[in-house]
């Protein structure tokens, strides 16, 4: 299981910096569901694909695409920030990076960034702009960036109550900014979840992703590790996780440059989660 404590570890030193707390225990709660059924999906229209609700009409989660000879994989990219970090952004650390999503464009990569409410209200610029350039989608990761799972990396947590309203604020947020459109997939913070996050979470409508393929990203200094890591790790239909956030992940622009030639060079094309979630027949 060498792929899940490197999976632990790179979530668990985001979170653990993000709250500023030292416990980092790997979590237990993080259980991943079935996929649940879908029906296809055929023409693009508007309305972006979803999962069918899991048992019990629980939010399905998505963490791969098909496994097809279609090489198909996206590259995901977190914008966090925390409700509590305003003084920290108001002191100069930077939660953006506008480097890396001008290397996207500039590579022509489409991706799907995964943004918190409160990013959205530190950058509302740059939301703006991400949420109206075709080649991306904007998803949600949360008003707070709080877990929502009693042991997540030592996050603060929502309370069960909250949980559907901290997923509406962060849309609400990117309405307010102008954006448009925001993708009703939705990220939980440090990935954890449990039965109880995905029922509270019912009423939204959203699917949840997670993803196959740690970047480890987070804290990264090295870039051409982290390269390494997606390198080895990239399958057909896989998500693969980074962070648009350059105080906590400075390499990542580095490594978007670096293994997005390689992976096209091995026959790789690069798509948003919503075509994955599309060909692994998500319904619109
Ligand atoms: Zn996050």
């Amino acid at each position: 299981m060498i792929t899940l404590v490197r999976r632990v570890t790179a979530v668990c030193a985001l979170g653990a910096a993000l709250s500023a707390l030292a416990s980092c225990a790997p979590e237990t709660t993080r259980a991943p569901l079935p996929a649940p059924s879908a029906t296809a999906a055929s023409s693009p229209v508007a309305e972006p694909p979803t999962l069918a609700p899991g048992p019990a009409g629980l939010t399905p989660v998505f963490e791969h695409g098909p496994r097809t000879r279609d090489k198909a994989v996206a590259l995901t990219f977190d914008a966090d920030m925390t409700s509590d970090q305003g003084p920290r952004a108001a002191s100069g650390e930077r939660f953006d990076n506008p480097g890396l999503i001008a290397a996207l464009r500039e590579l022509k990569v489409p991706a799907t960034v995964f943004m918190t409410g409160r990013w959205a209200e530190e950058y509302p610029v740059q939301a703006r702009a991400i949420g109206r350039d075709p080649l991306f989608e904007v998803a949600n990761h949360s008003y707070s960036h709080h877990a929502f799972t009693d042991d997540c990396y030592g996050l603060p947590t929502v309370d069960e109550q909250r949980m559907r309203t901290d997923v509406e604020r962060a849309y609400a947020s990117f309405r307010k900014v102008g954006v448009r459109d925001a993708m009703p997939y939705f990220r939980f913070p440090g990935g954890c979840y449990d039965r109880r996050a995905l029922k509270a979470l019912t009423p939204v409508g959203v699917t949840a992703v997670q993803w196959d393929v740690v970047s480890g990203d987070a804290f990264a200094t090295d870039a051409r590790s982290v390269a390494r890591e997606v390198l080895d790790g990239v399958r057909a239909g896989s998500v693969v996780v980074l962070h648009c956030t350059l105080s906590a992940a400075p390499t990542t622009e580095r490594v978007v440059r670096s293994v997005v030639p390689e992976l096209r060079g091995k026959g790789f094309r690069f798509v948003k989660v919503s075509e994955l979630i599309g060909a692994a027949g998500g319904r619109r």
